[in-house]
């Protein structure tokens, strides 16, 4: 509720106001303390004299608790849902319905009830199904929201916390940093050249600078650069403030619902769909007019009985329900992929996911475990190694050559070791009888490692205070602390890339504790050999600093060095097996990484990417213009010391290949990088927000395995859209036809207007619905990608509408010139073929269910459990229709002897073994190679 930040004419539903509630107030106005008396007074119970917030170590969590149970939680109502009653009324605003309808009206009108009783009842059942796929649609995409939930960073009770953002409440102290999604509103008490991005709220693109003095209470909220409000996102820089609104209360709250992360049901392909549909449904229209006035006036039908047979046309023949179930077949797509752990966040992605060629993913976390342990120390007095397993911080030192000989930590270790944990903001700990980090797995690493050398992680800390930060940068690979020194000068705490450090480093740490000139070759030796085995490198350096006061970041320069750790992070297991998987399935996998090329080059080597091509590092990428870039991007498998800026050039030189590309990212400088991708992957878990909300997935489990299953699921989703459309188009246009040449040719008519609209009911609500649930198709991953910017009707699909349709033709003339000829009457004649036309219709699903290989296995025949269902309503259906007198009535049909009953069957089983052997002759001739085995993509050679 959001009774203690608005006046009570703003607020939205907050009846249950307490009576202590004051009128607004300018937070941004008071300094930090006196926002966090104000708010303290306010929030404090009289009968229960609460804690003061405190600056330094927060609420504590009862208070927390019991503000959570006044204030309510830190979350937005959702946005409105659509009233069902009005999504039920949107399926009957659509050009053709209002056409059915019409006719109803008229064959009302003219006496014929059956028909207009028929044409709404499809009418009717078309909005249902169509109102219930939606329905589920919606509620599958809108479960997907609550699995991103936001988590933010809080101090509790003087501990720094990970909590669900719609945990906070008014007093809590929040921290923020370079990614994160402001949780709430902050009055800032701390802000380390913090940038906020504030679009979502101002319009303003430009990130504003926000600093902790306060600003006139008159100031419009653009220019508050004491807050930092709810929803916006941090670009640069760190900071910390006081939660002041939370909820509805927050600026956000108020403009109301604009956090909507999934969006609508909307895809290209849909929106091609749509197209197609008004384009094909204008040509049904035409031609049904030029046909009514052909029969009426060349065959001389009664013009009510013309006009019955043309509606019935052409609701047979327009594929009313075809949107709807390619949106239910995305929707399967989606819940499929979240159930893979990956969360989709824009609906086209699904689509882009089946046709990706290439694959750019980190490294660090995704290919490998980002467990990290430290199994290396080189420093001036030589290479010292660690054992140990994962974060337990049990271990000992000792040299290369004799291993079961502990040694103790010699000073330059020693000093190394302090860097490490110093220059640290992870904590370690035991949670779950498990050793564990909270924050970086590699700073986690370091603190192990320092126990295992003998240091206390705790009292260095408490010996050397941390002053200041410069936190941990992607497009420079450091991050620097400012030291108190117990009885010294303070000084400043580097770690980073080995060679960014170097670079910047003029001496270096002597065995006798000074330091003497730096040796480049040492260095680069040791980092040679951490390299090659695999091992992350990590460089660690220190400088006395210039200002003992704040920690500017060109300070960072003059540093001594004083060695570099290694770190192994085994694959993940899992990893090498989807690498392989891509490779089969003629997806180029590349490795873009901060780490080191030979480091990269190693573990591309573990996970079987070692052919993948060669190494171009960060450096390499600078010297070469796009044109170059576009040359050797394909050929590279391993992007090393990348920043950020070089991924956005990657993908362009890639996409401007032809390739569609798949990217991974997780800090907030690769928000460019995955907007430009063709599918952006954002990392769950060890992912900022601002690269969450930049990309169209997000993988809950950062693995690269996740990646590959999502491919596998998008490319299955095309393929069963691709069968929706394949099935419906020819058997449409197979009814369709039969019609139009019985009166072209002056024949009986082989079905009624009402038997038109029977089997389209009947088939729309079960064969039509169960291509959408397919699984994939077995050698989904043995294929190459689809090209991506192939049109929906394929020559192939063409060719098959063409060829199903004659043969639906033949099958209905035929079996009803048989009937005739073995004496039937014309009632029981037209029994007879619109059996046949079910049987048919559920032979060609049978076979439009494997595209891509032979329908003729027991695997095939055998279906799955919708197929069953839905093959087993048809044929329930088709026996009510011939033997249930009522129905016998009502669409004047006969009953069937056991011969007649077996004609229709033969009639499907022929047309099954018709295409069955067209799908091997062409497969032989080579002729639709593309439909039948998309052809590749255009690829790396
Ligand atoms: P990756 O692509 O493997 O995720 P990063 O961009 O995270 O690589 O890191 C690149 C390099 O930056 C690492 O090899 C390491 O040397 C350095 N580095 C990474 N994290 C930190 C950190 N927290 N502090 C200092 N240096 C870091
Ligand atoms: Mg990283």
């Amino acid at each position: 509720m959001s009774w203690f930040a608005l006046p009570s004419s703003r607020r939205r539903g907050a009846a249950a106001a307490p009576a202590a509630v004051a009128p607004d107030v300018a937070w941004h106005a008071l300094d930090a303390g006196a926002a966090r008396a104000e708010l303290d007074a306010r929030l404090r119970d009289p009968a229960d004299p609460a804690p003061a917030t405190d600056r330094a170590s927060g609420l504590s969590d009862a208070e927390a608790a019991r503000r959570r149970s006044r204030v309510g939680r830190n979350v937005l109502p959702p946005p409105p849902r659509r009233h069902p009653l009005r999504r039920l009324l949107a399926q009957f605003a659509n050009a053709l319905i209002g056409f059915l309808l019409i006719a109803a009206a008229v064959a009302a009108v003219l006496g014929h009830a059956v028909d207009a009783a028929v044409i709404v009842g499809v009418v009717l059942v078309n909005a249902i199904v169509g109102f219930v796929q939606e329905g589920r649609a919606e509620q599958a995409l809108g479960a997907l929201g609550s699995l991103l939930a936001p988590a933010a960073c809080v101090l509790r009770g003087g501990e720094r916390r990970r909590v669900d953002a719609a945990d906070l409440v008014p007093g809590d102290v929040v921290l923020i940093e370079a990614g994160d999604r402001v949780p709430a509103d902050l009055r800032l008490l701390r802000a380390r050249g913090l940038l906020i991005d504030e679009a979502i709220l101002t319009g303003e693109s430009v990130a504003a600078a926000k600093r902790e003095r306060s600003v006139p209470a008159a100031a419009p909220l653009a220019e508050r650069s004491s807050m930092a409000w709810s929803g916006t996102l941090v670009a640069a820089g760190q900071g910390r403030g006081l939660v002041v609104a939370t909820g509805e209360a927050t600026e956000m709250g108020r403009i109301g619902d604009l956090l909507r992360s999934i969006g609508t049901l909307r895809t290209p392909l849909l929106d091609q769909i749509d197209r197609f549909g008004r384009r094909f449904a204008l040509i049904a229209a035409l031609s049904s007019a030029l046909l009514f006035a052909f029969a009426v006036f060349a065959r001389g039908y009664e013009a009510v009985d013309a006009l019955m047979l043309v509606v019935a046309l052409a609701v047979g023949v327009i594929p009313e329900s075809l949107p709807a179930v390619i949106t239910i077949t995305l929707a399967i797509g989606v819940r499929r992929m979240a159930a893979r752990h990956a969360i989709v966040r824009r609906l086209p992605a699904v689509e882009t996911l089946g046709a990706t060629s290439v694959i750019c993913t980190d490294k660090t976390g995704t290919l490998t475990r980002n467990e990290m342990t430290v199994r290396r120390l080189s420093t001036i007095e030589g290479d010292l190694f660690l054992d140990g397993v994962g974060y337990v911080p049990v271990g000992t030192l000792h040299r290369a050559e004799a291993p079961q000989t502990p040694v103790a930590a010699p000073d330059a270790a020693r000093r190394l070791l302090e860097i490490a944990v110093l220059c640290n903001d992870a904590r370690l700990g035991v949670r779950d009888a498990h050793w564990q980090v909270d924050g970086d797995p590699m700073e986690g690493a370091l603190i192990a490692a320092a126990i295992k050398a003998g240091l206390e992680p705790a009292a260095e800390h408490a010996r050397q205070p941390r002053l200041d930060a410069i936190p941990f940068d992607a497009r420079h690979r450091t991050m620097a602390t400012l030291h108190a020194a117990a009885g010294g000068a303070p000084w400043i705490a580097v770690k980073g890339a080995p060679e960014a450090l170097l670079a910047l480093s003029g001496r270096q740490l002597a065995s006798d504790g000074g330091s003497g000139p730096l040796d480049r070759a040492y260095w680069d030796a040791c980092i040679a050999r951490a390299a090659a085995a695999g091992e992350r490198v990590l460089g660690f350096a220190y400088r006395p600093a210039p200002d003992p006061a704040s920690l500017p970041a060109d300070a960072i320069a003059d540093l001594v060095f004083v060695g570099i750790a290694g770190l192994v992070d085994p694959p993940r297991a899992e990893a090498a097996a989807a690498v392989a998987e891509c490779a089969s399935a003629g997806i180029a996998v590349k490795m873009i990484t901060g780490d080191h090329a030979v480091t990269a080059a190693a573990i591309a080597h573990q996970l079987g990417l070692a052919d993948a091509g060669e190494v171009l590092t960060g450096a390499d990428l600078d010297r070469l213009d796009d044109a170059a870039l576009r040359r050797q991007a394909l050929r590279a498998g391993v992007f090393a010391r990348t920043s950020p800026e070089h991924k956005l050039r990657v993908v362009r030189a890639l996409q401007a290949d032809g390739a569609v590309v798949a990217m991974t990212g997780d800090g907030v400088n690769d928000a460019p990088s995955l907007k430009q991708a063709d599918v952006g992957i954002a990392m769950g878990r060890k992912g900022t927000e601002a690269a969450r909300q930049a990309a169209q997935i997000v993988l809950t489990d950062d693995n690269f395995a996740s990646i590959v299953a999502a491919v596998h699921e998008g490319r299955t989703v095309y393929d069963n859209i691709r069968k929706v459309i394949a099935w419906t188009l020819p058997t449409n246009g197979g009814e369709a036809l039969a019609i139009v040449a019985a009166i072209a040719f002056g024949l009986a008519l082989p079905m009624t207007a009402v038997q038109i609209l029977w089997i389209n009911l009947i088939l729309t609500i079960t064969l039509g619905l169960v291509l959408a649930f397919e699984p994939a198709e077995p050698g989904t991953m043995t294929r190459p990608p689809r090209a991506a910017r192939a049109p929906l009707l394929s020559p192939f699909m063409l060719w098959r509408l063409v060829l199903v349709s004659v043969l639906f033709t033949a099958g209905v003339l035929g079996v009803h010139a048989w009937s005739i000829a073995h004496g039937l009457d014309a009632a029981a004649a037209r029994t007879v073929v619109v059996n046949a036309v079910c049987v048919m219709e559920i032979g060609y699903l049978f076979n439009v269910r494997y595209l891509h290989g032979s329908s003729l296995t027991l695997h095939g025949a055998r279906g799955t459990p919708a197929v069953l269902l839905a093959v087993a309503a048809v044929v329930l259906a088709q026996l009510a229709f011939t033997y249930a007198p009522w129905l016998q009535a009502l669409f004047d049909t006969r009953p069937l002897g056991l011969r007649d009953g077996l004609v229709a069957l033969c009639a499907g089983i022929v047309l099954m073994a018709i295409l069955e052997i067209e799908k091997r002759v062409l497969r032989r001739l080579g002729v639709f190679e593309s439909a039948l085995r998309p052809t590749p993509a255009r690829m790396a050679d």
